[in-house]
C-alpha cells in the first residue's frame, strides 16, 4: 500500500532530514514509526501526504506515484488519509458531532450518509452521549476520541498518527490504543509515529526506527529500543 524506494529528503539548508530509505508498508499492517527526535519521522509523513517533495527517490501510495500527482489531484489525495496529531485539532465552535460531520461535508457525502455515520462513528469511540458537547467541554482522552472519530469519518484505508497519545496520561491513553486496535484488525492500516514506549513494547507491533534520516530497525512485534 505504501512504498519508498530509495527516497532521499535535503533541506534547502542542506540538512539531510532522510537518506535513501527503502521501505513498503502492506495492506492491514500496523506500524510504530520511532527514533530521537529529528531522526527524521516527520519528514517522513511529510513526504507520504505529499506536504513536502522528496529529493531522490519514489513514494508509491496505493498504487500512485505520489510525486505525479498534480496540484489539482493532491488535496484529494491527502483526504484519502485519516490524520490523528497529539493536539487533537478539533475545531473549538463546533460541537463533537459537527466535528466529525464536517470532515463528511468536506467531501460532499449526502446528508443521509452524514447522519449515520457520525452515529456509527460516536458509538465506536464511546462518545454518543456527548455528541452536542463542545471540545472544550471534554477530558484530553474524550477530545482525541473526537479526532478519531472524526479521521475515520470517511473510511481511510490508511490512519496516520502523529504522537496520538502524547497529551494523555497513561491510562486514557491505553483506551485509545485498544481503539486503535480494533481500528486496525478492522481492516485499517495504522501508522503511528510515537515516544511512547510503555505503548510501543506492550503493543507488540511492527517498528520501524530511524536515526538520522536512516531506517536502523524493521521488526515484527518489535520493541521502542530507547530510553527516553
Ligand atoms: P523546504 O526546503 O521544504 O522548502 P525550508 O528550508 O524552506 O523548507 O523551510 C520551510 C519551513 O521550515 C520554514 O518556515 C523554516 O523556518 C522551517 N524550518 C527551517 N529549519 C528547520 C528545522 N531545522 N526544523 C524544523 N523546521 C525548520
Ligand atoms: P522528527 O519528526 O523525527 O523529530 P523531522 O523529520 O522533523 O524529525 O526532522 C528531521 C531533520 O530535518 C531534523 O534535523 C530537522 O531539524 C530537519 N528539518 C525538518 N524540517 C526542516 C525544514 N523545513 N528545513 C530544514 N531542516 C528541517
Amino acid at each position: 500500500m505504501i512504498k519508498f524506494s530509495n527516497v532521499s529528503k535535503v533541506y534547502k539548508n542542506n540538512h539531510i532530514a532522510l537518506s535513501n530509505v527503502s521501505v513498503t508498508i502492506n495492506r492491514g499492517d500496523f506500524v510504530f514509526l520511532v527514533g530521537p527526535s529529528g531522526a527524521g519521522k516527520s519528514t517522513f509523513i511529510k513526504l507520504l501526504l505529499r506536504e513536502i517533495e522528496p529529493t531522490s527517490g519514489e513514494i508509491i501510495v496505493n498504487n500512485v506515484d505520489v510525486q505525479k500527482l498534480t496540484r489539482k489531484q493532491i488535496p484529494m489525495y491527502r483526504r484519502s488519509f485519516g490524520i490523528v496529531f497529539q493536539d487533537f485539532r478539533l475545531l473549538s465552535d463546533k460541537t463533537v458531532y459537527e466535528n466529525i460531520a464536517f470532515a463528511m461535508q468536506i467531501v460532499e457525502a449526502s446528508s443521509r450518509d452524514i447522519k449515520k455515520r457520525v452515529n456509527q462513528m460516536l458509538s465506536l469511540v464511546g462518545l454518543s452521549n456527548k455528541a452536542n458537547m463542545y471540545p472544550h467541554q471534554l477530558s484530553g482522552g474524550e477530545q482525541q476520541r473526537v479526532a478519531l472519530a472524526r479521521a475515520l469519518a470517511n473510511n481511510p484505508k490508511l490512519l496516520i498518527c502523529d504522537e496520538p497519545t502524547g497529551n494523555l496520561d497513561p491510562e486514557t491513553a491505553w483506551g485509545i490504543m485498544e481503539l486503535l486496535n480494533d481500528i486496525n484488525l478492522s481492516g485499517t492500516t495504522i501508522l503511528m509515529a510515537t515516544h511512547a514506549k510503555d505503548v510501543v513494547d506492550k503493543m507488540k507491533k511492527r517498528v520501524i526506527a530511524i536515526e538520522k534520516g536512516v531506517i536502523v530497525r524493521d521488526q515484527q512485534r518489535g520493541v521502542y529500543g530507547y530510553e527516553d
